[in-house]
């Protein structure tokens, strides 16, 4: 008899991580703890839930990253995606999907499987027998997070997010941004130039102080609390505490020379930092806001080198747990200091339903197959899946991780292809067809392991 593999939390990676293991041929205890115990946003004791929106973004795997991922999904028989397409509504490009039914149809197939048990349990600690998925996502109880806490340290686990703008590196306008780290400071070339620096004029300062101010926010969800304040303040609540305070914490001019314009002292500057090891991503530096997605755009477009600005994820702040995978996770999802213990879903610092889907269907095939003593390499990296895992578990920087979604910007540039808005489509779909061939022969390769 194969060992069991027990997983935590039955949200859409648990369910997803469950299905595929069974279908392996491995025996599974999925422990759920609801509806005995709640969360905020959960509303019902199905398996899958969908918490807030009905949609599963863009369905085009052709020209779009998210899209992508609903292929490799569904080329992985994966439940999630196939339960999704049998519920779905109308929403043009979009996958929308008709939730209770969807929940519904996710927890009988996983109850009626005959190597899944659904047990209605709180897991509360990190086991050191067994081979463990904790898949608890962004609400994890907080027994289990302090437990997490105690074996990962706590600054390894965050409970709020604090995501600041991600803006694609080829939108920036160099002619008017330049590269320069504060005073100069580094070793090597590459740490002296870290940073690009976009400078505003004290005319271009007060206009987007005043746009900060006036633009639509959102409101934390009723039972998210708001302690999240130390060290991670909004941008706009910092301009509401007075207008020059943002020009003496992250927009401040200091130790920048503009090469451009090198005898005009900036009033302010904006500094985007390196997001990936690709250096295809930057994150505006401090930008963290609960500013609405509409008035982000027009907002940060209006700061000068950014007015073509395409960003791979706007910024927000919840409540949302999530680990350091960088520091604490190998690229097969498998705690390092603890192997016997893998992490999927959104507790690893992707965001979404179906990313979190994604990380299930991962890390449900890879404990299967170390369990039935053929273990399979990771997902490649030129698939969405691998862009992906290979982002949160080593491509990101760990010191200002944040959660991500899948977008364009993780995978590695196709070679000889023109760069700019106008190459764009092009690109994508180059992305795109290398990513179902790698994802094919990925699942070849697993498939013929097991014969
Ligand atoms: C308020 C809110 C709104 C959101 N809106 C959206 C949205 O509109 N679109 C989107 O794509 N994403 C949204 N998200 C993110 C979304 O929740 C995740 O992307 C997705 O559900 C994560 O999947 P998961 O499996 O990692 O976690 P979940 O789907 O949350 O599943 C985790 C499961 O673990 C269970 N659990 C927790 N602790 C324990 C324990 N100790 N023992 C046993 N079981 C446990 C929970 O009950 C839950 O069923 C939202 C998140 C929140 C909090």
């Amino acid at each position: 008899m194969t060992e069991k593999l027990h997983i935590v939390g039955g949200g859409m990676a648990g369910s997803e991580a469950a299905w595929q293991a069974a279908e392996m041929g491995v025996e599974v205890v999925l422990h759920e703890m609801r509806p005995t115990v709640g969360t905020f946003a959960h509303r019902t004791g199905h398996l899958a839930e969908m918490v807030c929106s009905n949609s599963f973004r863009s369905d085009d795997d052709a020209e779009n990253a998210v899209g992508q991922l609903h292929w490799e999904m569904r080329a992985a028989q994966g439940l999630v995606m196939t339960t999704a397409d049998r519920h779905r509504l109308p929403a043009g490009g979009a996958l929308a999907v008709d939730r209770d039914p969807f929940a519904e149809e996710v927890t009988a197939r996983l109850k009626s499987h005959p190597k899944v048990t659904v047990e209605e349990s709180e897991i509360t600690e990190l086991p050191e027998e067994g081979r463990w998925i904790f898949a608890t996502g962004p609400l994890t109880s907080p027994a289990l997070g302090e437990a997490i806490a105690r074996a990962t340290g706590a600054d390894q686990l965050a409970f709020f997010d604090a995501i600041a703008p991600i803006v694609y590196a080829e939108s920036i306008d160099m002619g008017t941004a330049w590269r320069q780290s504060r005073y100069d400071k580094g070793e090597t070339e590459e740490e002296r130039t870290a940073y690009i620096n976009c400078p505003m004029t004290k005319d271009q300062y007060e206009a987007f102080i005043d746009a900060l101010l006036a633009a639509d926010k959102t409101e934390f969800h009723e039972g998210e609390t708001a302690d999240y304040f130390d060290g991670c303040l909004p941008i706009e609540v910092m301009a509401e505490r007075g207008r020059e305070t943002l020009r003496h914490g992250p927009m401040k001019p200091v130790g920048l020379t503009n090469p451009h314009k090198p005898d005009e002292k900036p009033h302010a500057v904006v500094q985007l930092r390196r997001d990936n090891a690709l250096g295809t991503l930057y994150n505006i530096v401090g930008f963290q806001t609960k500013m609405k997605y509409g008035a982000q755009t027009s907002v940060f477009r209006m700061i000068p080198g950014l007015e073509e600005a395409r960003f791979a994820r706007l910024g927000g702040i919840h409540r949302n747990t999530f680990l350091n995978s960088p520091t604490l996770l190998d690229d097969q999802l498998r705690l390092r200091a603890r192997p016997n213990i893998r992490f999927a879903g959104q507790i690893t610092g992707v965001e979404g339903y179906v990313e979190s889907a994604a990380m299930g269907l991962l890390a449900g095939r890879l404990a299967a197959a170390e369990i039935l003593g053929r273990p399979l390499p990771t997902a490649p990296a030129d698939s969405a899946m691998g862009a992906l895992v290979h982002h949160i578990t080593g491509g990101a920087e760990a010191k200002t991780f944040q959660p991500m979604n899948v977008n364009f910007g993780l995978f590695r540039p196709v070679e000889g292809l023109k760069g700019g808005r106008k190459g764009r489509r092009e690109r994508y779909r180059a992305y795109t067809d290398r990513a179902k061939a790698a994802w094919r022969a990925w699942l070849a390769g697993a498939a013929l392991d097991a014969a």
